[in-house]
């Protein structure tokens, strides 16, 4: 496989831009000297679902039809009118678990192993990913506004189970969500990382402003998605955003550690 890397800046946050080609040349990624400067981070923070596997590969979409499904069930509505409340939610509460239990009183355990109940056939062992998360020096941690549950399946399916510390999950932080600063207060208070020592990496851009307010260096996975269902908007995370990739096992391998 060959990756071709572009590092470049734009505005207040240096840009890195990873691209497949689909023939075998040999490796180009930036050497240790040139890469991204993460020689302070100690303690890295991932985001799981479409961080740590591709966002278009079809895992996520069944959770979103699943919380359609649940919320559907649950109001009676016709499908369309719970697929607009469940965004409404996700706008107002940051999960549609949230805007459930704080509107409906809804069970969260049943909500959460209802919408997790997904087929995970589309991942498979990441030999890649697997390389480049071993070689990051200290902690490692999975940060998820899902359950833990859910992640082990994944990490498992996808050959990192065995590469963190600790899984940080909704019930972890009290089932106040990313992005609320409460959540990263949590976790931070809970693990006694130094926040200036870390680094947090996630798809979702608005994930990353309260971890960069503490102080983490912040990574966006920029997977395409352009967030039209209202969802967050990167214009507004501008200045809360370290580093930009679309590719994150090249990032991974490239960053200076
Ligand atoms: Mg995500």
């Amino acid at each position: 496989m060959c990756v071709n890397v572009v590092l470049r800046g734009r505005g207040d946050r240096a840009m890195f831009r990873a691209m497949r080609a689909p023939d075998t040349a040999q490796d180009t990624l930036a050497g240790p000297d040139s890469g991204p400067d993460f020689r302070h981070v100690r303690h890295w923070i991932f985001d799981l679902d479409n961080t740590l596997y591709d966002a278009h590969c079809g895992v996520f979409a069944q959770i979103e039809q699943r919380m359609t499904d649940y919320v559907a069930n649950f109001t009676g509505l016709a499908r369309d009118e719970a697929r607009a409340l469940q965004k409404s939610l996700y706008r107002q509460h940051g999960t549609t678990l949230n805007g459930m239990m704080k509107l409906h009183g809804i069970a969260p355990d049943e909500y959460l192993n209802f919408v997790h109940d997904i087929d995970l056939s589309p991942l498979s062992p990441d030999a890649a990913l697997t390389a480049a998360v071993t070689r990051l020096p200290g902690q490692r941690t999975i940060f998820t506004n899902g359950c833990r549950h859910h992640a082990a399946r994944i990490l498992s399916r996808i050959g990192l189970d065995h590469l963190f510390e600790a899984i940080w999950d909704i019930r972890t932080i009290g089932f106040t969500p990313k992005p609320n600063a409460a959540a990263y207060e949590t976790v931070v208070a809970a693990s006694g990382l130094a926040p200036d020592a870390a680094a947090m990496f996630d798809d979702i851009p608005h994930n990353l402003l309260a971890a960069r307010g503490l102080g983490m260096t912040t990574v966006w996975l920029n997977t395409g998605s352009d967030f039209s269902d209202g969802g967050p908007q990167v214009a507004a995370c501008n200045g809360h955003i370290d580093h930009e990739t679309d590719n994150l096992t090249a990032f991974l391998h490239a960053i200076r550690i």
